[in-house]
């Protein structure tokens, strides 16, 4: 039976009293990537297996073993998007977007999955809110979208986050920094992880990712990138480094920073938060330019960049420094009926109300008036108006304010309506009211 009321390893869900807290970071995200000119785009939870092979790189981490892979019943092989950015590329060419205005800048909720061990900001269903920006050249697009990040870190406070950047070179300065980086880890082969013994035939780059004690104490030591940059690629990155100086963005460079999937080119940056909640998976978004990307799924040569924040981690450290979320709306009105003919009477009065906008709600379970005012109480529903025959009769009622106690007249017909619009006009104005004196002092 366990299998019926247990959830798979590394996956999670979210509880009725939580989801307003997914639904404001959400919602505020998409907001400020409205305002830098992002637009939404949706793509299927599963892609055909080979689009990840060929963008997130068959010497990854990732693709080699993270990814949920299956075959189909068409006998196709299927796998669970690990990531954002390859379904949105596949979006991108499908759609023929790539052909009409550019920049295409789009931004996503979703899920993705990776087979991992699972810990605390590590799981296999985990979500990320992730912006693409498709055909923007310019050191200034790079720039753009880590304001983008950093304006949303900073609308939710977060403490204690470091952006650091890096860039990792084009095809080009890489194939030279590759063979350097080769001879040095080839040299110390013995001491690697044997993981790592593999990545120096396949990818030498890949050790620096590396998070064994060992092979990130050699790597410390390794060349460095940034010593190898190709003319175009170093004045590309002083140029982000410029921008970011001008739009008063702070940075650190790491050249340390080389990503865990194949596309990345020039610029890679991550947002690393010191909270010591998150442990070891401290990077809280992370992406970079990929202007190969395009071109290898068989597009056009289209340079491209994005990053992903990954929304259990944001979640945790929100938590962790104590991060007030809006409270979610709560029940304005309950109506408490007390037999069938009123219980029929709220029911329509309620749906009334409810499509005027105001949340209302009744006895839907047959139950005594004790039990729902204890029920209107647990709801946190500003007023309960009692409806017994009596009631019922007159139309008189009475709507009482649950926090204060506090009774006022009112009647059960459509002015019950303005009753409660007035109501919550005033709360409104003497909370303006609250926060001018405030402003005042
Ligand atoms: P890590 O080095 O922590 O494994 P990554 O480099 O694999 O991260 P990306 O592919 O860049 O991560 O994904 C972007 C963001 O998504 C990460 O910075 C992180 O916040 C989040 N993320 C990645 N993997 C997971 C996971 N298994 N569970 C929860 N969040 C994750
Ligand atoms: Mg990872």
């Amino acid at each position: 039976m366990e299998m019926i009321t247990k959830a798979p390893r590394g996956t999670g869900d979210v509880l009725p009293a939580d989801s307003h807290r997914w639904q404001h970071v959400e919602q505020t995200c998409m907001a400020i990537a409205r305002d830098f000119g992002f637009k939404e785009i949706r793509t299927p939870v599963f892609e055909h297996t080979e689009l990840f092979l060929r963008s997130v790189g068959e010497t990854t981490d990732v693709v080699q073993k993270e990814m949920y892979t299956f075959e189909d019943k068409g006998k196709r092989s299927i796998t669970l998007r690990p990531e954002g950015t390859a379904g949105a590329a596949r979006l991108l060419l499908e759609s023929g977007l790539y052909a009409g205005a550019l920049p295409v800048k789009t931004a996503y909720v979703t899920s993705c999955y990776r087979y991992e061990k699972p810990q605390a900001g590590r799981l296999r269903e985990f979500h990320q809110f992730g912006v693409e920006c498709f055909g923007a050249a310019s050191p200034v697009a790079d720039a753009e979208i880590i304001a983008l990040a950093d304006t949303i870190l900073k609308e939710f406070k977060v403490p204690d986050v470091t952006l650091y950047i890096n860039s990792i070179g084009c095809p080009t300065c890489r194939a030279e920094y590759q063979k350097a980086l080769k001879a040095y880890f080839e040299a110390k082969k013995d001491e690697l992880c044997e993981t790592c013994r593999d990545r120096l035939e396949r990818n030498p780059m890949r050790i620096l990712d590396c998070k064994s004690p060992v092979c990130s104490e050699i790597a410390k030591d390794a060349p460095k990138i940034l010593d190898h940059l190709c003319d175009d690629c170093r004045d590309h990155f002083e140029a982000v480094k410029a921008c970011l100086t001008a739009a008063d963005i702070p940075f650190e460079i790491d050249e340390g920073i080389v990503r865990g999937l194949d596309y990345y080119t020039r610029t890679v940056f991550e947002f690393v938060s010191s909270a010591p909640v998150l442990g070891s998976q401290a990077t809280v978004l992370g992406g970079g330019r990929y202007d190969g990307l395009i071109e290898e799924l068989g597009g056009p040569h289209l340079p491209s960049l994005g990053w992903a924040m990954g929304l259990e981690r944001l979640l945790i450290v929100l938590d962790a420094c104590g991060y007030k979320f809006p409270e979610p709306p709560a029940c304005e009105v309950y109506f408490a009926p007390m037999g069938d003919a009123a219980a029929k009477a709220c029911f329509a009065l309620a749906n009334q109300l409810r499509a005027g906008g105001v949340s209302a709600e009744t006895d839907i379970a047959g139950r005594g008036l004790k039990a729902q005012m204890k029920y209107a109480d647990k709801l946190g529903a500003r007023y309960v108006i009692v409806v017994g025959d009596n009631e019922l009769e007159t139309g008189d009622v009475v709507l009482k304010e649950m926090q204060t106690g506090e009774t006022s007249p009112a009647k059960l017909d459509e002015s019950l309506y303005t009753t409660l619009y007035n109501k919550a006009l005033d709360r409104q104005l003497s909370g303006v009211a609250d926060l001018l004196s405030e402003v005042a002092e």
